[in-house]
């Protein structure tokens, strides 16, 4: 393999609960997973209904360029069908946005503390990843621009960004975009959009008709809960929606999820319900770290990350008490966890376990 595929450091994925359970000796049903920003809801039973019709279908192909998913999301958005790309989960189109658009000696520009994607992403095309320095955490425009390069080529920015959940307000994003050259696209991945309060959201797919160089990604694998049938999709201009359509694979989004995901749209109810779980819950999860005197990054997300000091044992202890979170020292943040939002019964658990591996590990 080339020294670049060599360097790359792979991916950490939240650690599944058969493992732990088999680890640590506990029955799965006792594991609270809390480590990958999934919907502790499920996916809405409407969303459920409709896929049971496609399994009918599985021995046919998916259509291969999603004509009912992509018209349903240009009626939502307000875009025409060119202007969409779909996605194996948002994960796929920012790859297909780095394979279309980078390749060696060209570089992209990301935040510290950024979605570990980016880093890979640029990578694995042989092109150069630049680290702009992180301020309170977040995003730091002015870092941001004085990073871009002559030869970059993407900007790549998570809003809210994972794993701090930190923001930059509408007036923010549009003062940085309104900045950087024409020759680098701005990713805009919008995976936590749904979670944000109304005054928070960003016209970032209207932006589309002033910025031919924005391409905003989206996700079904959080608020709308199917992150196991891995469905995204990004809007961009018809012209670099075009490149990336190019690199897809021909079949690359399921017919279960392209399914699921036309219905999803549908279930406002269900939605609503999500977010108002996660409100509550984020609010608990805050709540129990004043309590134990942590200290938290303010999160605009479905997850929060707290610092509790030996992140490394802290995360340790709680494994042994069948809760899994995620360590996020390789995101730079050695001393903090990020925990997902759950249900109250799985963030009361949550909490005291940690409550006791503070004391254990003090
Ligand atoms: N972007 C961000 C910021 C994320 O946190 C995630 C999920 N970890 C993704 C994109 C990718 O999610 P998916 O591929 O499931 O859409």
């Amino acid at each position: 393999a080339p020294g670049y595929i060599r360097a790359i450091a792979p991916y950490q994925t939240g650690k599944p609960i058969a493992e732990v359970a088999r680890e640590m000796g506990l029955p799965e049903s006792d594991i609270v997973k809390l480590a990958s920003n999934e919907n502790p809801l499920g996916a809405s039973p409407r969303v459920l209904a409709a896929i049971e019709n496609v399994i009918m279908e599985l021995a046919r192909y998916p259509d291969g360029n999603g004509f009912t998913l992509k018209t349903a999301l240009a009626a939502r958005h307000g875009v025409g069908l060119e202007q969409i790309v779909l996605g194996n989960g948002s994960n796929d189109v920012l790859e297909l946005a780095a394979r279309a658009f980078l390749m060696p000696q060209t570089s992209a520009v990301y935040s510290q503390h950024a979605f570990a994607v980016y880093p890979l992403a640029t990578q694995v095309v042989g092109a150069r990843g630049i680290e702009a320095p992180a301020k309170d955490f977040g995003h730091d425009p002015e870092a941001l621009l004085a990073a871009i390069a002559d030869d970059t080529r993407i900007l790549f920015i998570a809003n809210p960004n994972n794993p701090t959940g930190t923001l930059l307000d509408p007036v923010q994003l549009l003062g940085l975009i309104e900045r950087v050259p024409e020759n680098v696209l701005v990713v805009l991945d919008e995976a936590y959009t749904e979670y944000l309060p109304e005054e928070m959201k960003s016209d970032s797919v209207g932006w589309l008709k002033r910025f031919q160089n924005l391409i905003v990604t989206r996700t079904f694998s959080k608020a709308y809960g199917l992150a196991g049938l891995r469905v995204g999709y990004a809007l961009a201009s018809a012209q670099v929606a075009s490149m990336m359509n190019r690199v897809r694979q021909p079949f690359n989004v399921n017919s279960l999820a392209q399914a699921a995901a036309v219905m999803a749209m549908q279930d406002e109810a269900f939605l609503d319900e999500c977010l108002a779980i996660n409100r509550a819950g984020m609010v608990q999860l805050t709540d129990g770290f004043k309590r134990l005197g942590l200290t938290y990054i303010p999160s605009y997300g479905n997850f929060v990350a707290v610092r509790v000091g030996d992140a490394a044992a802290i995360n340790l202890s709680l494994l042994k008490q069948g809760v899994i979170v995620r360590p996020v020292a390789n995101y730079g943040l050695p001393e903090h966890l990020r925990v997902s939002v759950g249900l109250e019964g799985e963030n009361k658990v949550f909490l005291q376990a940690l409550e006791r591996a503070l004391k254990e590990i003090k």
